[in-house]
Order: structure tokens, then C-alpha cells, then sequence
């Protein structure tokens, strides 16, 4: 297997511009990019058997459990790790217990490849004004992400998604009386997760994610390189 490869992992909030920043890496250099949010809502939109069992935690901003998750993670990264230079996690693991899962399995299959933790650090003032201006597009195969309030992340037509025309919506989880509660869960995990991290002798990477999209892709490649 290629030692160059990558799969990093993005720690942030809800709202802290993991999604954009994936999204540059991807425009940029073809990496793939997990998103277990994306994926839990495409299962419940699609009204799969596990989309039902895990219809409540979305819709609360709680989270989905352990096994779950771990077995979702496990699955894509089996599936995608061939076809790219990256894999990019996005909101996994996001647990304590994920994280033990996914390291395990990690150690057991992918020896020669670089796992790299990114956090995103932006303060919750911010992350509540991003979130309840954030509007996504209502293709699930699609799901780009816009803003009403940022200039530079306006859609070119007012409610159309750039880049498949569909109309862009609210999530309902960005609702003010979820984000709260979104925002309790990741306060109450990041701590633990980077300590997690740290103990078992990763670097988690922290970036300053207040800033304009371009100046953290920067500051990220900065600590991840591209080769
Ligand atoms: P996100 O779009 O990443 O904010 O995720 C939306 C929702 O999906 C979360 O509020 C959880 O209900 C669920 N979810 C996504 N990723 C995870 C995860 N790693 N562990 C548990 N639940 C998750």
C-alpha cells in the first residue's frame, strides 16, 4: 500500500467549517471525504430500517450510538481507502468510544498509513450566527452547503444551489433550540476525544477556524502537506 496515504480527522463543531474545508480538498486534490451526518441523514431521508432507528437522535442533536457509527466508519473507510491519496473523517469519531473502534481498527489494517487529527476552533457565538444562517441543498446526493449571511458563501441565486440548481433549505437540526443542544454534546465529547488523542501519543493539529474558508485551507495545509 502507497505510505503517502493519508486519513485525517477533522474535530470541530457543528458549524465550524469541516464540511467547506473537505470540500476544498476534494475540489483540490480528489480526496474522498467521510461525512457520518451526511450519511445518517441520508438514511433516515430514504426511510431505510436504520434510518428509522436512528430518526430521533437526528432530529434531537443527539447522538447516534457507538456501534452504529463505529460499523458506518469502518465500512466506508474499507470501501473508499483504495481510490484515493486521502480519506478525510468528518465528524467521526466523535466519541471516546468511536475513537477506541476506529484506532483498533486503524492499527489492525492500515500500518503504513499516516493518521493526522485536525481541530477546527471556533468560538460558540460564532458557531450559533454560521448555523442559524447555514442553508444546504436539499439533494441528498449533492448536500453543498451555503450561507445567508457570509458574503463569499451566498449562493450566485438566492435559495438555488450552484451546483445542482435544487432549492436549498434549512436543516432542521440548525433550528436555535437544536444547535444548543448539538453544541452541549460536542462540548461534552471534544475534551475527552483530544485527551483521548493526545494519551495515546497523536498531535491533534488545533486551526484557528474563524476565518475566511481560504486562510484555513492554508493554515491546514500547512500541517498536512499534499504528498
Ligand atoms: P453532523 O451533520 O455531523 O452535525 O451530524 C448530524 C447528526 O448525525 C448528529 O447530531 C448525530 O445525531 C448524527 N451523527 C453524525 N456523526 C455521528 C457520530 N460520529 N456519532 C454519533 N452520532 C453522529
Amino acid at each position: 500500500m502507497n505510505s503517502t496515504k493519508k486519513i485525517i480527522v477533522f474535530l470541530g463543531a457543528p458549524g465550524s467549517g469541516k464540511g467547506a474545508l473537505s470540500r476544498l480538498c476534494i475540489e483540490s486534490f480528489g480526496w474522498k471525504q467521510l461525512s457520518t451526518g451526511n450519511l445518517c441523514r441520508k438514511h433516515v431521508s430514504e426511510g431505510t430500517p436504520l434510518g428509522q432507528q436512528i430518526d430521533f437522535a437526528l432530529k434531537s442533536g443527539t447522538l447516534v450510538s457507538d456501534d452504529v457509527i463505529i460499523d458506518m466508519g469502518k465500512q466506508w473507510i474499507e470501501q473508499e481507502i483504495k481510490n484515493t491519496d486521502a480519506l478525510i473523517l468528518d465528524g467521526f469519531p466523535r466519541t471516546v468510544v468511536q475513537a477506541i473502534g476506529f484506532l483498533k481498527f486503524f492499527d489492525e489494517n492500515y500500518e503504513q498509513i499516516k493518521l493526522i487529527i485536525i481541530e477546527l476552533r471556533v468560538p460558540d457565538h460564532e458557531i450559533i450566527e454560521r448555523l442559524s444562517a447555514r442553508l444546504v441543498c436539499s439533494n441528498k446526493a449533492c448536500q453543498a452547503v451555503f450561507s445567508a449571511r457570509i458574503e463569499k458563501l451566498k449562493s450566485c441565486v438566492d435559495g438555488v444551489c450552484d451546483f445542482c440548481a435544487s432549492p436549498l433549505i434549512q436543516r432542521s437540526d440548525d433550528k436555535a433550540e437544536v444547535v444548543a443542544a448539538r453544541l452541549a454534546t460536542y462540548h461534552l465529547h471534544c475534551e475527552k476525544l483530544t485527551s483521548f488523542y493526545k494519551n495515546v501519543g497523536y498531535v491533534v493539529h488545533v486551526i484557528d477556524g474563524n476565518r475566511g474558508s481560504l486562510e484555513v485551507f492554508e493554515s491546514f495545509l500547512k500541517h498536512v502537506g499534499t504528498t
